[in-house]
C-alpha cells in the first residue's frame, strides 16, 4: 500500500522491470525514468535502397543487439506475455545460416570453419589446430590451483587447453559476445557452464561437458507455447528487429493506470535523505520521493548520482568496451561474396591489439540469418561489422574503402583471387561509447557483497540494482 516504486533506465533491464513490477503490485505506482528515450542499446531502423536495375527494398538495420538466444526464459516470457509470437522469426539449429560459423584466423587465409558435427571436426584444418587441444585436455591432469576462486577466460582456457587454443578460439569468442579481451573477463561471470564443467569433469572440461549438469534450472516462467516455438532453433529475433520487443513493452506500460513513464528526464542524484526517505533529482529540477528504487543504470552512472551518505561499494570495478558498428546494403552479387553462415569472428592478433591490425572484431551475415525482416531479401545483402573492443581504432580503421579492403581478404579462399566487393548500395556507422561492461574476474563476489550492502545500512534493502553491468551476456 503507498508503494511507490521508481525505475532508473529505459533499456530491456528497466523496461522488462518496470513491466513485471506493474503486474506485480498493481496498488503500487511504478514510475520509470529515462534520460533520453526507451529501448537503451536496442535500436532497430530500416531504411529504403534501390540498385543499379530498379530493385527497391526497405531493409531492417540493427546498431545494437540483433539475435537473442532461447535459453533465456525471461525474454520467452516476455513474448508470451506480450503476444508477440508471431512476430519472431527463428533461425533452426539445422539451417546453415545456425551450422556455419567462421574464424578468420590470422595465420590462415580466408575463414575457417568452426566445427558444428563429428565429420566438421575432422577436417583436414580442425584437426591439425582444434583437435589435438581437446584430446590432451580430456587426459590432462587437474591444473586450477587450490583456493583459486575465479581467472580470467584467457588464463582458464590456457590452463586446460594451451594458450594457441586460448588466442584464437577464446578471444575470438570473447570478441563475439563481450567486445573484450579475453585475458580481462572473468570465466565464471562469463562463461559459469565451463567453470562449472571442470569441477564436473574432475579437472577437465571436456569430461564435465560430457556428464549431465545437475545445475537446477528455474522453471516457474510462464513462457505459455514459446518454449515449442524455440524448440531446435539456434538463435531469434523479431519481424521489425529486437526494437519490436523494447516498443512492445513500452506500449503495454504506457496503458497501465499505475505506471508512468519521464522520458528525456535525466536523474542527477539519487540516495537516502536525512529524514531517512529516498530521494531522486532529475535534470529538470524535479525531486521524486519513491519507497523504492530498482536501478536499470549503467552502474558507473549510478556511482555518479548516489550521494556520498548512499554510497555502496564496487560500481565503479569493471571496465566496458566501446564498439563501432558499420551496416553494409550491398547489391546481390552471383556467386554470392560471402559462404552462407552466421557471420565469422577474428581473434586477438599473435602480436597482440595494436593500430597495425585491421580493429575488426567480428562481421555477421544478417542476410543469412534474418532475411525475414526485409521487404525484398533476393536482391541486396547486409552484412554488419564491429570493430573496437580492446582494438585501438583510429578514423582511418573504420573509412568504408579500409573496411571493404579487410572484408575482401578475409572473404578470399586460401589459393583464389582476391575477393572483390560490390560497391555499397548504403553504409551506416554506429559508435557505442562504453556499451558492453567487461566483468573481471571476482565479479560474483563482489557483486554478493554489493547485495549485502544493499540489505542493510542506509537503503535497507530499498534498492535493487540489475541490468547488464550486474548480470551475465550469456
Ligand atoms: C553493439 C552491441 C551488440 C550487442 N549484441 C547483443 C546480442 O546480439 N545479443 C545479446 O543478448 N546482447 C547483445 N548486446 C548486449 C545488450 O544490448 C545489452 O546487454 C542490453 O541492451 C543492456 O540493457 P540494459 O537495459 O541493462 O542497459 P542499457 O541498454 O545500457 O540501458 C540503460 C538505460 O539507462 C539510461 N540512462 C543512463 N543514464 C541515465 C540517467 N542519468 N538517468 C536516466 N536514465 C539514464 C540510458 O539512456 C539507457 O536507456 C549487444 C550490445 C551492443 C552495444
Amino acid at each position: 500500500m503507498n508503494r511507490h516504486i521508481a525505475v532508473l533506465g529505459g533499456g530491456i533491464s528497466g523496461l522488462s522491470s518496470a513491466f513485471h513490477l506493474s503486474r506485480r503490485f498493481p496498488e503500487a505506482l511504478v514510475t520509470l525514468i529515462e534520460q533520453t528515450n526507451l529501448g537503451g542499446w536496442i535500436s532497430s531502423e530500416r531504411v529504403h535502397v534501390r540498385d543499379d536495375h530498379g530493385h527497391s527494398a526497405d531493409i531492417l538495420l540493427e546498431s545494437g543487439p540483433r539475435t537473442l538466444r532461447p535459453n533465456a526464459k525471461s525474454i520467452l516470457e516476455l513474448i508470451n506475455l506480450l503476444g508477440l509470437q508471431k512476430s519472431v522469426i527463428t533461425t533452426p539449429v539445422t539451417s546453415s545460416a545456425a551450422k556455419n560459423r567462421y574464424l578468420h584466423i590470422h595465420e590462415i587465409q580466408g575463414l575457417v570453419t568452426l566445427p558444428n558435427s563429428l565429420s566438421s571436426v575432422l577436417s583436414p584444418l580442425m584437426r591439425t589446430i582444434l583437435l589435438p587441444h581437446i584430446l590432451r585436455e580430456s587426459v590432462k591432469r587437474r591444473n586450477r590451483l587450490r583456493g583459486i576462486t575465479d581467472e580470467s577466460v584467457d588464463s582458464f582456457l590456457t590452463r586446460r587447453f594451451g594458450p594457441f587454443f586460448a588466442r584464437t578460439f577464446g578471444s575470438a569468442l570473447v570478441h563475439g559476445i563481450y567486445a573484450a579481451d579475453s585475458r580481462e573477463l572473468s570465466i565464471r561471470a562469463a562463461f559459469p557452464s565451463l567453470w562449472a564443467m571442470e569441477d564436473r569433469g574432475w579437472g577437465s572440461v571436456v569430461r564435465g561437458g560430457l556428464l549431465p549438469s545437475a545445475t537446477p534450472t528455474r522453471e516457474d516462467y510462464e513462457v505459455g507455447d514459446v518454449a515449442d516455438m524455440m524448440k531446435d532453433v539456434s538463435v531469434y529475433s523479431f519481424k521489425g528487429g529486437m526494437g519490436m520487443l523494447t516498443g512492445a513493452i513500452a506500449t503495454y506500460l504506457e496503458q497501465q493506470p499505475n505506471i508512468k513513464i519521464l522520458c528525456d528526464s535525466p536523474v542527477i542524484k539519487c540516495g537516502v535523505a536525512e529524514n531517512d526517505l529516498l530521494e531522486l533529482q532529475l535534470q529538470s529540477g524535479q525531486v521524486i520521493k519513491p519507497t523504492h528504487i530498482v536501478s536499470a543504470l549503467p552502474l558507473p552512472v549510478l556511482q555518479e548520482l548516489l550521494t556520498p551518505q548512499s554510497s555502496v561499494p564496487h560500481l565503479n570495478a569493471n571496465p566496458a568496451s566501446s564498439v563501432e558498428v558499420i551496416n553494409f546494403i550491398f547489391p546481390k552479387t552471383q556467386p554470392p561474396f560471402h559462404p552462407t553462415g552466421f557471420g565469422y569472428l577474428v581473434p586477438r592478433p599473435p602480436t597482440g591489439y595494436s593500430e597495425s591490425n585491421s580493429g575488426i572484431l567480428g562481421t555477421v551475415f544478417d542476410s543469412c540469418a534474418l532475411s525475414a525482416q526485409d521487404s525484398d531479401a533476393s536482391n541486396f545483402t547486409k552484412m554488419t561489422v564491429m570493430m573496437g573492443g580492446p582494438n585501438p581504432l583510429t578514423p582511418s580503421h573504420t573509412d568504408t574503402a579500409t573496411v571493404l579492403k579487410h572484408l575482401s581478404v578475409h572473404l578470399t579462399e586460401p589459393g583464389e583471387f582476391l575477393t572483390v566487393l560490390p560497391e555499397p548500395l548504403y553504409v551506416r556507422r554506429v559508435q557505442h561509447h562504453n556499451c558492453i561492461p567487461t566483468p573481471t574476474p571476482g565479479h560474483l563476489e563482489r557483486m554478493d557483497e554489493l547485495k549485502t550492502t544493499l540489505k542493510k545500512g542506509a537503503w535497507a534493502g530499498r534498492l535493487e540494482i540489475i541490468g547488464a553491468g550486474v548480470g551475465v551476456l550469456v
